[in-house]
């Protein structure tokens, strides 16, 4: 018996006829055969339910009266089968046996035929149904091009064009998620902004392409250091963001330490040629007295960006360190500390919840 792989390629259609009296699949099989089409044939519901899975026809012919499992049962079967595609199943039922008919298309047959059959009118609706199951094939095709289209276009609006990271919007939506998935789970979020020190020299000394180059491989580092559940995206031109769940302020900052350095110690390459650049960052992270919602953690990280570029570039700021509220005027509630090694922000979360600095591992 042939499988589904197996399937011929002259792209004549399969039926499989089902009776359990020999001679009627014979008669029927030279019949179909001679109209072109390959036919194999079941004498009864197990062995026809077994071939159906095994070669897919792409119609049944079925007897109703049967022994042990009858057409009805067949035909139920065979259309709850959710592996299989569309089959159309075209029911032979004694002349007499209106009720029978009924009985078979409420069971999910598509059509009938009357025995004693008339061939010309087999025909006729064997062709009607194949037309109706090619209709349903194409429109299948067309909802799969399309969802696939969709789950491109959605990928598209949702990353950044030039370094392939998350977009601005993506990055709302997913620091929109998290913040509440921490509120309801009591775990802390953390968020690094990051931007590029005196990137204009780039593109006013080497040219436009060469900063696009830069911005690549700079969003490629911080990708390659994040961790899987981390968010990385491109907040503005130069300016990108990393989203951290489950990461203390602590974490955070060594984290954003070590991508610092990480950039520091990067030769960008371009046409040949090599640039070196710096980056500054601003860190904050929830929960923290200061920190009411997302807008709140955002523009801390944001100010203490800020903070970092005032100070002289090529470091990293904590929102609640002494530096950032000397320069900003905050005021200090308990929590000041700076990004030196001896932080005196433990990560304790009032629950009890403790994360170390491997949450940013
Ligand atoms: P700072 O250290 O204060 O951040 O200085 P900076 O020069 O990095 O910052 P500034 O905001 O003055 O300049 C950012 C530059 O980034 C200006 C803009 O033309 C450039 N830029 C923004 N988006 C792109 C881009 O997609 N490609 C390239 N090549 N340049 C970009
Ligand atoms: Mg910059
Ligand atoms: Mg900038």
């Amino acid at each position: 018996m042939a499988t589904e792989s197996e399937r011929s390629s002259d792209g004549r259609k399969r039926i499989l006829v089902v009776d359990d009296h020999e001679d009627n699949v014979e008669v029927l099989r030279a019949r179909l055969e001679a109209r072109g089409y390959d036919v194999q044939g079941a004498n009864d519901g197990v062995s026809a339910l077994k071939t159906t899975r095994s070669w897919i026809p792409d119609l049944v012919l079925l007897d109703v009266m049967m022994p042990d499992m009858d057409g009805m049962e067949v035909v139920r079967r065979l259309k709850a089968d959710k592996t299989l595609p569309f089959i159309p199943v075209i029911m032979q039922t004694a002349l007499d046996s209106t009720e029978r008919m009924v009985a078979g298309l409420e069971a999910g047959a598509d059509d009938y035929v009357t025995k004693p059959i008339n061939f010309a009118e087999l025909e006729a609706r064997v062709r009607s149904l194949l037309r109706i199951k090619k209709l349903q094939e194409d429109l299948a095709e067309r909802e799969r091009e399309l969802s696939e289209m969709n789950d491109k276009l959605m990928h598209i609006s949702l990353t950044d064009g030039l370094t392939g990271v998350d977009n601005r919007r993506s990055l709302e939506q997913r620091l929109h998620e998290m913040f509440e998935h921490s509120l309801r789970l009591h775990e802390p979020v953390a968020c690094v902004m990051c931007d590029i020190d005196h990137f204009k020299k780039v593109n006013d000394t080497y040219g436009h392409a060469a900063g696009d180059e830069v911005l690549k491989e700079f969003a490629a580092i911080l990708k390659r250091e994040a961790r899987e559940i981390d968010r990385v995206g491109r907040y503005g031109g130069e300016e990108f963001l990393l989203l951290l769940p489950g990461t203390v302020l602590d974490a955070a900052v060594t984290f954003a330490e070590r991508l610092r350095e990480s950039v520091d110690s990067h030769t960008f390459s371009y046409e040949g040629g090599t640039i070196t650049r710096t980056m500054s960052c601003g860190v904050a992270a929830w929960p923290h007295p200061r920190v009411k919602g997302r807008d709140d953690l955002l523009k801390a990280a944001d100010d203490a960006l800020y903070v970092a570029k005032e100070l002289g570039r090529n470091r990293v700021v904590r929102f609640d360190s002494i530096e950032f509220n000397a320069h900003t005027g905050a005021e200090t509630d308990g929590n000041a500390g700076t990004t030196e090694a001896g932080d005196r922000h433990t990560g304790e979360w009032p629950g009890g919840t403790r994360v170390g600095a491997e949450g940013a591992a």
